[in-house]
């Protein structure tokens, strides 16, 4: 099961225009099933670290054989009952119709989270749509725009949230077509995300990276630019630094820092490709560190660790293996993370730190061939097979990677509820071993078959 986002809304307000959006070349046609599914088209719908799936009810206005009216009531049901989330979209230029009501009612009724969107609100035209669109008693609508991506992130909000309340979040990864993640790969730039406590001296060293005084630095520093632009090229990379908010917000001293530090950063690891973690040395790793070490690797994203003000570090090599130590403990699902001693201030290690986020941002975008896969699966299988359980052993059939980014694998055997955790954990630990894929997560996915 994937999580299921259904479009509705009356002709013409937008819907093809966000489906296309979400969809991209990802979009599978009509579903052709007689009756019900008709007139509504499918697809793999994506939405910056969510996947899943995305339907339309487009094509009410080319059905003659039942009133519009009916026809949509039913589209709505349909969407009620299959989806996890239903988006409801209006056009805010033509204010709030009577069919929108329609469809509004039926939404009220049932019991799946809607988000309105109020489409057509770039520029001022849609201003008086919007404010109307509030009474239609499904909750504050957005202010959106399918045609210019204003919005996405309270839709990216929502999902993420039913996501996790519906158990769907981990196993998307998995459904996702093989072709995608390799069309992915390649696509825009790595998105970076530069993480830490306050004054572990993340500005100090993003400014050296970027090789200028982009950003506010020191004690003394207030609040800079609204936004900061940073995108730079590294040896030919395009790397972009996501979500600048906790650099920002630097000069509002008081007992919450630490813990809005850590929001922020949670807030950026979600936007980011890979994340830096930079820890001051002199202070070593503690618990809110761990925190987000933590939450990077459940979020499938690549980690390197940044241990910064190594100038003012003495005995070096026993504070390093100090951190290298106790991110192993606390970090077991993942090994290898590469641990980076650097100084913001001397502008040393820099090179070192990219190109580590240049390896692991590669291997968190490897693709392993399906051949190589079964060979490898075989010959585990056969060093270690599963333990029979009731006198019936769970076979190994096939395993196949869907996708990348972070790597996840699909094994499908005979009795998935037989195979245990430690021995998940056994496949999972000679898979990274023997395909060489350390500091990235994940994912291992079962499926049963005969
Ligand atoms: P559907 O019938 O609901 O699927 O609507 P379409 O996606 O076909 O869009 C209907 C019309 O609205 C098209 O001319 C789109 O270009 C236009 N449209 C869609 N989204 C926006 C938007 O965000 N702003 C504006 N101004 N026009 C939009
Ligand atoms: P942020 O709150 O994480 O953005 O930290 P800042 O970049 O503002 O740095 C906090 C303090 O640590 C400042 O006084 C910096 O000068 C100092 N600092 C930053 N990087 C280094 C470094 O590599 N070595 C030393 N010795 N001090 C540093």
């Amino acid at each position: 099961m994937t999580l299921t986002v259904a479009i509705v809304g009356r002709p013409n307000v937008g819907k093809s225009t966000l489906f296309n959006r979400l969809t991209g070349r990802r979009s599978a046609l009509v579903d052709d099933t007689p009756g019900v599914t008709r007139d509504r088209r499918e697809g793999e719908g994506k939405l910056f670290d969510l996947t899943f799936r995305l339907f339309d009810t487009a094509g009410l206005e080319d059905v003659d054989d039942d009133s519009l009216e009916a026809r949509m009531r039913r589209q709505s049901e349909i969407a009620i009952e299959e989806a996890d989330v239903v988006l409801m979209m209006l056009d805010a230029r033509a204010g709030v119709t009577a069919t929108d009501e329609i469809f509004a009612d039926k939404l009220r009724r049932g019991d799946k989270p809607v988000l309105v969107l109020a489409n057509k609100c770039e520029g001022q035209a849609g201003a008086a749509g919007l404010a109307e669109a509030f009474t239609l008693g499904l909750g504050d609508p957005v202010a959106f725009s399918a045609e210019h991506g204003i919005g996405l992130e309270e839709v990216h909000e929502l999902l993420s949230e039913v996501a996790q309340t519906t158990g769907h979040a981990d196993e998307l990864a998995a459904d996702a077509e093989a072709e995608d993640a390799s069309e992915e790969a390649d696509a825009g730039p790595l998105r970076l995300a530069i993480v830490g406590r306050p004054n572990a001296g993340k500005s100090t060293l993003v400014n050296r990276l970027l090789g200028e005084e982009r950003l506010l630095t020191g004690p003394e520093a207030g609040i800079t630019r609204d936004s900061i632009a940073v995108d730079w090229v590294y040896k030919d990379r395009e790397i972009k630094l996501v979500d600048t908010a906790g650099l920002r917000r630097k000069a509002r001293v008081d007992q919450k820092l630490e813990k809005l530090a850590v929001a922020d950063a949670l807030r950026a690891v979600q936007f980011a490709h890979v994340v830096v973690l930079v820890i001051d040395a002199e202070q070593g790793l503690d618990k809110q560190d761990l925190t987000i070490a933590n939450q990077t690797i459940e979020e499938g994203r690549a980690l390197v660790l940044a241990l910064n003000k190594w100038d003012a570090v003495g005995e070096k090599e026993p504070v390093r293996s100090a951190v290298s130590d106790r991110l192993t403990r606390s970090l077991p699902q993942v090994k290898g993370v590469p641990v980076v001693p650097v100084s913001g201030l001397k502008g040393t290690g820099m090179q070192k730190l990219l190109d580590q986020v240049l390896r692991v941002y590669d291997l968190w975008n490897r693709k392993f061939a399906t051949p190589d896969l079964n060979q490898w699966l075989s010959e585990v299988e056969a060093a270690n097979p599963p333990p029979s359980v009731g006198g019936k052993r769970c076979r190994l059939k096939y395993v196949s990677q869907p996708k990348a980014r972070p790597p996840t694998f699909v094994l499908f055997c005979s009795r998935p509820k037989d195979l245990s955790d430690s021995y998940l954990r056994y496949l999972e630990n000679e898979l990274r071993h023997d395909f060489d894929l350390p500091a990235v997560p994940v994912r291992f996915h079962l499926k049963k078959s005969k």
